[in-house]
């Protein structure tokens, strides 16, 4: 196992078995600028018996070696240090690394636990050639200085320990599963793959509909035919409900009442300053605009807002949106009411009559299904057949007799929105819904 997968466990046991196991590597800006830094270091070299000479009569001080390859069949390692340094007492290894060092809360650099766990390894390698390492340190661009690492036994332990435990995982064949609210998931080059977020949000849906059969989407197994036949079905039942042809002109917004501020950089704050909120990044503002003119803001990932502009969103009504870096929606911070409790109450004993159950049913799965169209018309490109079909479903949900038959409205719907969803995609022929 290269000593880089030990500090992908180190860091996430779920990255590690991502890029380990499933050989899945996802490029991020950090990892093309981490290894453009190692290219311009390495020019790997093979530990050949002069050099494993030098190294075991330990290397006279101020003698170096670069990246040399050295690999152990007792702990299953292969790495490549970047730069071995002889001293007065014995030898320094040095490895490169993009980015800088973490800081402490006394604003000392340190190197990251996943950092130290790849020197330590390093560290095991070099003394299996009967090196004495005496210090170790990494190199940071992005600070230009080194830090050091106290190559302790009880760390050296603790690295054979990780890499039992990395080999125990890889055996397994089991993915971990992912990290909960971590920040090191903000950082990570498996970010897209991984979907932290989603991947909660799937087993814990998973679990909840074992036993749950309506919330079963029945359209997924079905074949084609079954699927087509209930197209059919459907369509006779909204022809039979007496509802005209509909129309193909291209869906437009009935109404605009102001704009939807979207925040999806890492890092971006919403401030306030006047009666303007203000979207600033890294200290400079990138956007203004007046309170008044927002009606609802959409924040994804890392994006903080001041509790000014909080104040000033609960104040205006404006609805704050809260979404997974990769658009999971979280949750919604909205304003009371101006009517109140009682209204809010009222509302849920209109739920003990099942007409209006049926009735606020009808008019969500309506709706739903008229915003796939929508979106179909507008982003897609569809067969007149499609935009007839879709509003002959969205017009059947208004004679639907129960729940049961909304549901098969809204599942055959879904089957033909997700069979036209690729030609919404541009560029992105034969993903496959
Ligand atoms: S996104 Fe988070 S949970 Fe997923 S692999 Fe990366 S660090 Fe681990």
């Amino acid at each position: 196992m290269p000593v880089r997968r030990l500090n992908n466990y180190v860091y996430c046991p779920r990255l590690f078995y991502f890029q380990w196991v499933e050989n899945i590597f996802q490029e991020s800006a950090d990892t093309i600028s981490g290894s453009t830094l190692h290219r311009n270091v390495d020019a790997p070299s093979r530990l050949d018996d002069a050099k494993a000479k030098a190294l075991g009569e330990n290397l006279p001080e101020g003698s170096r070696l670069r990246s040399l390859r050295l690999e152990s069949e007792k702990l299953g390692l292969v790495g490549v240090v970047d730069l071995i340094e002889g001293g007065a007492d014995g030898t320094e290894i040095v490895d490169y690394k993009n980015g800088s060092a973490r800081r402490t809360s006394e604003g000392e650099r340190e190197a990251r636990e996943p950092e130290t766990f790849q020197m330590a390894a390093y560290a095991l390698l070099l003394r299996e050639q009967g090196v004495r390492v005496t210090g170790a340190s990494i190199y940071y661009a992005g600070d230009r200085r080194r830090v050091s690492i106290e190559i302790t036994e009880d760390l050296l332990q603790r690295a054979v320990n990780a890499v039992g435990e990395a080999k125990a995982l890889a055996a397994s064949g089991r993915c971990p599963p992912p990290l909960k609210n971590d920040g090191r998931c903000l950082g990570c080059s498996a970010y897209p793959v991984c979907l932290p977020n989603e991947s909660h949000w799937w087993s814990r849906v998973r679990k909840a509909t074992q036993n749950d059969s309506q919330l079963d989407f029945g359209f997924a197994r079905r074949n084609e035919d079954e699927v087509r036949d209930r197209i059919l079905d459907a369509l006779d039942f909204a022809a039979e409900s007496g509802k005209r042809m509909p129309t193909l002109e291209p869906p437009r917004p009935d109404h605009d009442d102001g704009e939807v501020l979207v925040v999806q950089k890492a890092g971006a704050q919403v401030g306030q300053r006047g009666d303007q909120l203000v979207v600033s990044v890294k200290g400079e503002d990138v956007r203004k605009i007046p309170g008044q003119q927002v009606r609802a803001i959409y924040l994804y990932g890392a994006v903080q807002m001041t509790a000014q502009a909080v104040d000033t969103c609960l104040e205006l009504g404006i609805d704050v949106s809260y979404f997974s870096p990769a658009g999971r929606f979280l949750g919604l911070l909205r304003g009371l009411p101006a009517s109140g409790v009682d209204a809010r109450r009222g509302q849920y004993r209109l739920f003990d009559f099942p007409g209006v159950r049926l009735q606020l049913a009808r008019e969500s799965i309506r709706a739903k299904i008229h915003n796939q169209r929508v979106m179909l018309m507008r982003n897609g490109e569809v067969p007149e057949r499609v935009a007839i079909l879709m509003a002959g479903f969205r017009d059947a949900t208004a004679n639907a007799r129960d729940v049961t038959e909304l549901l098969g409205i809204e599942g055959t719907a879904a089957a033909l929105y997700f069979e036209q969803f690729e030609s919404m995609l541009k560029g992105s022929r034969g993903m496959g819904f």
